[in-house]
Formats: C-alpha cells, structure tokens, sequence
C-alpha cells in the first residue's frame, strides 16, 4: 500500500478555545509529519510495504520498534483528526447513543469513564473506545500503541481517540491534563464516531 498524509479536515484554530491553533499547527506538521515520515521509511523496501496497516498491525509485536512507534503515531493521529471537528459536542444520536446508553448507563458516566482512563494513563498514550464483538468497550494504551495491534490488553476497532500526550495539550493547559480532556469533549465530532460505529457493527 502506498500511504498518504492528508491534510487536516479543518483549520488549525477550528477547535479553539478548546484546543488552540498553535498546538493544533505543532501537533500536525511537526508530530504526526515526523511519525509518518519516519513510518514510511521504516517500511520502505521491506515486506510491509505491501501490506495494509490493519495487517501491519495485527503482527506488530514482530516488527521493529521504528514501524510499532511511528505506524501506531501515523495512524493514532489520523484517527484523532477524525474524532474532532468544528462545532462539536453535545450528544451522539441514533444508534450509537443507544449503545454507549445501554453500555454505560448514560452518556455522562461513558465521559466520565473515558475521561478517567486518558486522565489515568501514566505517561504518554491514547484513550479509546472500541467495538469489540459487537458490543463497546472503553480502553487505554501506552505510547502509540492502539487496539488493532496484536499487543494490545484490548483489541477490537477503534472508533474514537484521545490523544493524552502532553504535546497534545501542554502549551494551553500545562500539567492539566483533566481540564484539557474535559475541554476535549467540545471538540468531538459525534457524527463521524456514529459513522465508524455503523461501519464495526456491519
Ligand atoms: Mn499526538
């Protein structure tokens, strides 16, 4: 597969004053650049290169470290972009506000639950939620690990991604990273997640 990296489906300040242009511009050109820069060099002329990176993924723990970080990095991002967007918050309809209703009581103790598992996560990593066998799943994983990777405590298909390195929030928020992860729920964009969920679900 040969890999791209797309522009960001809006402006750098689309998600102020949640998250700030500034950060949204490093954190784009500098840090998700470099990860996939560095990926597609660490998969160029090997076996990989041919494959997608679900397949990538699925037997990670046999590949270098470089394409573990860096393809993690490159698709962690992509996924985060797309869990964001203008205009966002509020509530999921349909038939992902049934299932996260169903799954976790209401939607305010599914934020809180997620909230919690970016908060708690030591160090660097991402908070996700998943399906999983058909059903939801809140998860964390360290570094740019994610849920498709074969090392993963909890695989499954992610559907939404918080970012809770601090590159993502520190320039705005500093060492706050809960204040940064309750602004965070402004910026997401419910309609793209009720989108994947309908995917997973098949
Ligand atoms: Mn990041």
């Amino acid at each position: 597969m040969s890999f791209e990296f797309p522009d960001l489906p809006y402006g750098f300040d689309a998600l102020e004053p949640h998250i700030d242009a500034r950060t949204m511009e490093i954190h784009w050109d500098k840090h998700h650049r470099a990860y996939f820069t560095k990926f597609t060099g660490a998969i160029d002329g090997t076996d990989l290169a041919g494959k997608s990176l679900e397949q990538i993924f699925a037997a990670i723990s046999k590949a270098p470290g470089a394409v573990r970080n860096n393809g993690g990095g490159y698709y962690n991002h992509l996924l985060f972009w797309n869990s964001m967007g203008p205009n966002g918050g509020g509530s999921p309809s349909g038939s992902l506000g049934s299932a996260i209703e169903s799954t976790f009581g209401t939607l305010d103790k599914f934020k809180d639950e997620f909230s919690n598992a970016g908060a708690n996560r030591f160090g660097s990593g991402f908070a996700w939620l998943i399906v999983k066998d058909g059903k939801l799943a809140i998860t964390s994983t360290p570094n740019q690990d994610n849920p498709l990777m074969d090392v993963a405590d909890a695989k499954g298909e992610p559907i939404l991604a918080l970012d809770v390195w601090e590159h993502a929030y520190y320039l705005k928020y500093q060492n706050r990273r809960p204040d940064y992860i309750q602004a965070w729920w402004n910026t997401v964009d419910w309609k793209r997640v009720a989108e994947r969920f309908e995917k997973a679900m098949g």
